[in-house]
C-alpha cells in the first residue's frame, strides 16, 4: 500500500478522498466505531470550499450549509459593530454554517465515489518509519492483529495523536485557565439576523451565538477560571443569556451541553521522514475565528497533491515532501497567534480595559475597509506560502484567482498549469511533466506557474520558458 490514513475526522477524510481522487492506493483507518454525531466545528470557511470544488463537492456543501453574512458584536442590546463577512475575490463570498458531523458525512459520501470507505474500530497501536516505508500495527474489532506496511503514513489522528506519540513530536504550549461552557439548542426572541454569528461582551465574560439551521444555534461563553469542569444545564445556559445577551431570549430543546478548556498547542515540524502530521495532531487552538478544522483541513489538500505525484512517479519525494511542513508549520503558527489574540480581546478581565475594546471596536469596525481586511483574513483566502521552497518569481506562494469551471488541481491527476497569452515555447515542458497548458490568468500577464491546489509556484515574463521550465524541473526532480 501507497499511504495509510489514521483518523477519519475532517482531516483524515480530506486527505483520503483527495488521494484517492488522485488514483493512489491508500486505506484510512479509525479507531471509532462509528461517525460523530457532534457538531464541534461550524464555520467552513471560503479558502476550504474553493479546495473543496476540486474534488467535486463544493455543490453538497452548498446544498447543506446555511451561509452567514454578517458578525455582529454587542453590549448586551447595543450593537457596537455589524460586519459584514463577505471577502472579495471569491466564489463563497460568506461563511458556511454546517455542524461538523454533516461535513464529515459529505466528505465520506465523496470518498466512497473515488472507490474508498473507512474502515471503522480499527485501531493504530505502534509504527515504525524506516527508510523504505512504514511498519504500523492494527487491531481490527474482533482482536485481530495486522501489520501494514505502507509506503507513507499521515496521522490525522486528532489532538490526542498516537501517531504523534510514536514519532516523539513534541507538542509544545499551554492549556488556558478560563473554562467555556458549549451548547446547540434552540433559541426564540433573538433580535439578530438569522444569517448573523453574534458576540455579546459583558464584564462577566464573552456569549457567542452561531446559527446553525432555522433556530438552531451554538452557544458559547466563557467562565470565570476555576468554574467545576461540568456540562451546563439547559438552566445555566439560561441564565448566561440572561446575564449576557440582549433580552428576552429563550433557550429550548438542548441537543448539545458541553464544556471546554482551550489548548494553544503545535508540533515544530510536521514531518518525521515518511510519516506526517495534519490537522489537531499538528496543531490546536481556541476555536475563536472558527480556523481548526479549516486549517487541518487545508493541511490535507497541501499534502495530497505532493503525495499523489510521488506515489504515482511524476516526481521525486523531494522538495514537495519537504515543503508541507515549511508551507504548513509557519501557517499554523499564525493561525495560534490569531486566535489567541482574538480569545485574549474577548476574554478581558479588567473593566477599563473592556470599556476601551467596545469603544475601539464601534469606531473601528465600522470602517469598510477595516471590515473587508477582516474577512479576508478569517476567510483564509490571504493564506499564502511566499517563503516556500517552491515559490519563486513575482508572484510566487500567492493564491491564483479561482477558476468556476474546471478548478486547478480538478480531476484525476495532479497537474501544474503553464498560464500564458502566448503558449509558443512550451512544448518542450509539456512533453516532459503532467502539465496543462491554460490562458493567462490576467490580461497582460506573462506566464503563471499554478500548483495543483491553486498556489502560484512562479510568475515569469512574457517568453521566460526557460525559466518556468527550469524551476518546474526543480519542483518535480527526477521521479523515482
Ligand atoms: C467538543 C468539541 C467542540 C469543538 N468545537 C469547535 C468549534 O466550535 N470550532 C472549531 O473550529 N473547532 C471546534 N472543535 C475542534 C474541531 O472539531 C477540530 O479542529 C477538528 O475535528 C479537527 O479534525 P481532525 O480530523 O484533525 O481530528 P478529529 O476530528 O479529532 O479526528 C481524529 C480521528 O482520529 C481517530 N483516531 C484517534 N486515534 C486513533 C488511532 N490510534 N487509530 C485510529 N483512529 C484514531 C479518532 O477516532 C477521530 O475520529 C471542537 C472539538 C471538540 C472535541
Amino acid at each position: 500500500m501507497q499511504v495509510l490514513v489514521v483518523g477519519a475526522g475532517p482531516v483524515g477524510l480530506t486527505m483520503a478522498a483527495e488521494l484517492a481522487r488522485y488514483g493512489v492506493e491508500c486505506r484510512i483507518v479509525d479507531k471509532a466505531p462509528a461517525p460523530t454525531d457532534q457538531s464541534r466545528a461550524l464555520v467552513v470557511w471560503s479558502r476550504t470550499l474553493e479546495l473543496l470544488d476540486r474534488m467535486g463537492a463544493g455543490p453538497a456543501f452548498r446544498a447543506t450549509g446555511v451561509p452567514a453574512h454578517h458578525t455582529g458584536l454587542f453590549d448586551g442590546a447595543k450593537r457596537l459593530a455589524d460586519i459584514r463577512i463577505e471577502p472579495d475575490g471569491t466564489t463563497y463570498p460568506y461563511a458556511l454554517m454546517i455542524p461538523q458531523n454533516e461535513t464529515e458525512r459529505l466528505l465520506a459520501a465523496r470518498l466512497r465515489t473515488f472507490g474508498l470507505q473507512v474502515e471503522r474500530a480499527v485501531e493504530l497501536g505502534a509504527l515504525h518509519s524506516g527508510a523504505d516505508g512504514v511498519q504500523a500495527e492494527l487491531t481490527h474489532p474482533d482482536g485481530r492483529r495486522e501489520t501494514v506496511h505502507a509506503d507513507w503514513l499521515v496521522g490525522c489522528d486528532g489532538a490526542h495523536s498516537t501517531v504523534r506519540h510514536a514519532i516523539g513530536a513534541g507538542f509544545e504550549g499551554e492549556t488556558l485557565p478560563s473554562a467555556w461552557y458549549l451548547a446547540d439548542l434552540h433559541l426564540s426572541g433573538l433580535p439578530t439576523r438569522p444569517d448573523e454569528m453574534a458576540m455579546f461582551f459583558h464584564v462577566g465574560g464573552v456569549l457567542a451565538l452561531f446559527p446553525i439551521t432555522q433556530g438552531r444555534y451554538r452557544v458559547i461563553a466563557s467562565m470565570p477560571a476555576g468554574t467545576p469542569p461540568d456540562d451546563p444545564t439547559l438552566e445555566d445556559i439560561q441564565a448566561v443569556l440572561d446575564a449576557r445577551g440582549p433580552g428576552g431570549v429563550r433557550a429550548a430543546d438542548p441537543i448539545w451541553l458541553s464544556h471546554f478548556r482551550i489548548n494553544e498547542r503545535k508540533v515544530e515540524d510536521y514531518r518525521a521522514g515518511r510519516v506526517f502530521l495534519a490537522g489537531d495532531a499538528a496543531h490546536v487552538h481556541s476555536p475563536a475565528g472558527g480556523q481548526g478544522m479549516n486549517t487541518g483541513m487545508q493541511d490535507a489538500f497541501n499534502l495530497a497533491w505532493k503525495l499523489a505525484l510521488v506515489c504515482r512517479g511524476l516526481a521525486a519525494p523531494e522538495p514537495l515532501l519537504g515543503s508541507y511542513s515549511a508551507e504548513r508549520s509557519p501557517v499554523g503558527r499564525m493561525v495560534l497567534a490569531q486566535t489567541g489574540r482574538l480569545t485574549a480581546m474577548a476574554t478581558l478581565q479588567n473593566t477599563a480595559l473592556q470599556a476601551l475594546r467596545n469603544h475601539a471596536a464601534s469606531l473601528l469596525l465600522g470602517l469598510a475597509p477595516v471590515q473587508a481586511a477582516m474577512a479576508k483574513n478569517l476567510s483564509e483566502i490571504t493564506i499564502g506560502y511566499k517563503d516556500s521552497p517552491l515559490s519563486a518569481g513575482h508572484s510566487g506562494g500567492t493564491r491564483a484567482p479561482v477558476q468556476q469551471d474546471a478548478p486547478f488541481g480538478a480531476g484525476d491527476t495532479p497537474r501544474f498549469a503553464l498560464c500564458a497569452h502566448d503558449p509558443d515555447g512550451a512544448a518542450p515542458l509539456l512533453a516532459r511533466h503532467a502539465a496543462v497548458l491554460e490562458p493567462a490568468l490576467r490580461p497582460g500577464e506573462g506566464i503563471t506557474l499554478v500548483r495543483p491546489d491553486g498556489y502560484v509556484a512562479m510568475g515569469a515574463l512574457r517568453g521566460e520558458w526557460d525559466r518556468v521550465g527550469r524551476h518546474l524541473d526543480g519542483l518535480l526532480g527526477a521521479p523515482a
